[in-house]
């Protein structure tokens, strides 16, 4: 036997988290000991919650809850295979039927969740021969899906259609095929991309378009079926994902869009085909969450009376000017960051600085919800001034 080297091969991990930690940016996840809400429970104190992507307050619903559970009496825990070999079940059709009626597309395919949904997705769309437009605030999941497919991938500045059109026009032609890749609503800023802009550009440039409705599904558009929605662009045939995380309050990714698209990705989206099914649980409060949103649209007039509310009593407070739910205080350096989140903790408020390496410049991130009551805001309102 060869002598052991003296030498930890993962020495290297301590001096990456001491790194970490110099830098400010160590993170680890806090515990919250109640159920979700406009007000939660850490360590024994409560804090109005500012940090939710449950917009409609729909994790909670009774009628998901009850959904959940008969589907869980009905099917069993697990779905016990992948959905082209045993996984397959008649809830799995059913919410995918009802994500292509939401979204008006001809049909939609769910996965595990939207980051799967991402990587699955774009890796099946393109390859070594293609390029990728990536706006540059892009989530994660959309930039790795990216890195995964071995596309050449260019960023475009965050929201420019000026330097997109002149990348499109400088470095199309050399590709077979293109595909442009934005959030709708950017999950950090909370601004939403300028859609129509960017599928003139798609259909100038003979390029595929594929946009991340995640913090948009159940939020934006008349029936909140998301930005294509808002902006009337349901005929245009862009690829829309999402997740069946935030508004809708279970756990999953969906692509919605042409019959074709879907056929093809249920034949080459790896993360869909290597993966076991959705749980019958989460399918069915999917379900539920989608009938909620259809038959009380209320839930979301009030999400906007609050964002609104909201930004009526910002004054000279440094806000990103954005269009969503989504709102983000600038702040210098990543200490003041931290310093004025664990202040406005103290004052009984729950929200979490956002830090490099999510972002390039760190910021506090308020997402408001449905179920937030005036005082709620009035109370943040206050504390902030
Ligand atoms: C949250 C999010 C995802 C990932 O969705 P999950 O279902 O949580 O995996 C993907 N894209 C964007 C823009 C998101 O905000």
């Amino acid at each position: 036997m060869m002598k052991k080297s003296k030498i930890d091969p993962y020495d290297w991990i301590e001096k990456t988290l001491s790194t970490i930690h110099q830098a400010n940016w160590y993170r680890s996840p806090k515990s919250i000991t109640s159920p979700p809400g406009p007000v939660i429970e850490i360590d024994g104190q409560s804090l109005i919650n500012f940090a939710s992507n449950d917009y409609l307050g729909l994790a909670t619903d009774p009628r998901l809850k009850q959904a959940a559970i008969a589907a869980v009496q009905e099917w069993g825990t697990g779905s016990t295979g992948s959905r082209l070999l045993s996984g397959h079940r008649p809830i799995h059709q059913a919410l995918e039927n009802a994500i292509a009626e939401f979204k008006q597309t001809e049909a939609a395919l769910v996965f595990s969740s939207g980051y799967l949904a991402n990587l699955g997705t774009i890796t099946a769309l393109v390859g070594q021969r293609d390029l990728i437009l990536s706006d540059q605030y892009n989530h994660s999941s959309l930039k790795n899906g990216a890195k995964l497919s071995s596309a050449v991938i260019i960023e475009y500045e965050h929201q420019n259609i000026w330097d997109l059109a002149e990348k499109l026009q400088k470095n199309r032609p050399q590709y077979r095929r293109c595909l442009i890749v934005s959030d709708s609503i950017f999950s950090m800023d909370g601004d939403a991309c300028p859609l129509p802009d960017l599928i003139n550009l798609a259909q100038t440039h003979d390029s595929m378009l594929l946009i991340d409705e995640a913090h948009a599904t159940g939020v934006m558009g008349k029936t909140g079926a998301g930005i294509v929605e808002h902006f009337g662009c349901q005929r245009e045939g862009i690829i829309q994902i999402g997740t069946l995380s935030k508004a809708l309050g279970s756990l999953g990714g969906y692509v919605a869009g042409s019959a074709k698209l879907i056929d093809y990705l249920r034949n080459r989206a790896a993360t869909w085909i290597y993966t076991t099914g959705l749980s019958p649980a989460d399918t069915a409060a999917a379900i539920a969450a989608i009938q909620v949103i259809h038959q009380e649209p209320q839930r979301r007039q009030k999400l906007w009376e609050n964002v609104a509310f909201f930004k009526q009593h910002l004054g000279q407070l440094d806000f990103f000017p954005t269009d969503s739910p989504i709102l983000c205080l600038k702040s210098g350096k990543t200490e003041d960051a931290l310093k004025l989140s664990e202040k406005l903790r103290q004052a009984g408020i729950f929200v979490p600085a956002i830090r490099p390496p999510t972002v390039p410049s760190s910021r506090l991130r308020f997402s408001l919800m449905a179920t937030h009551e005036l005082d709620h805001i009035q109370k943040l309102v206050t504390v902030l001034q």
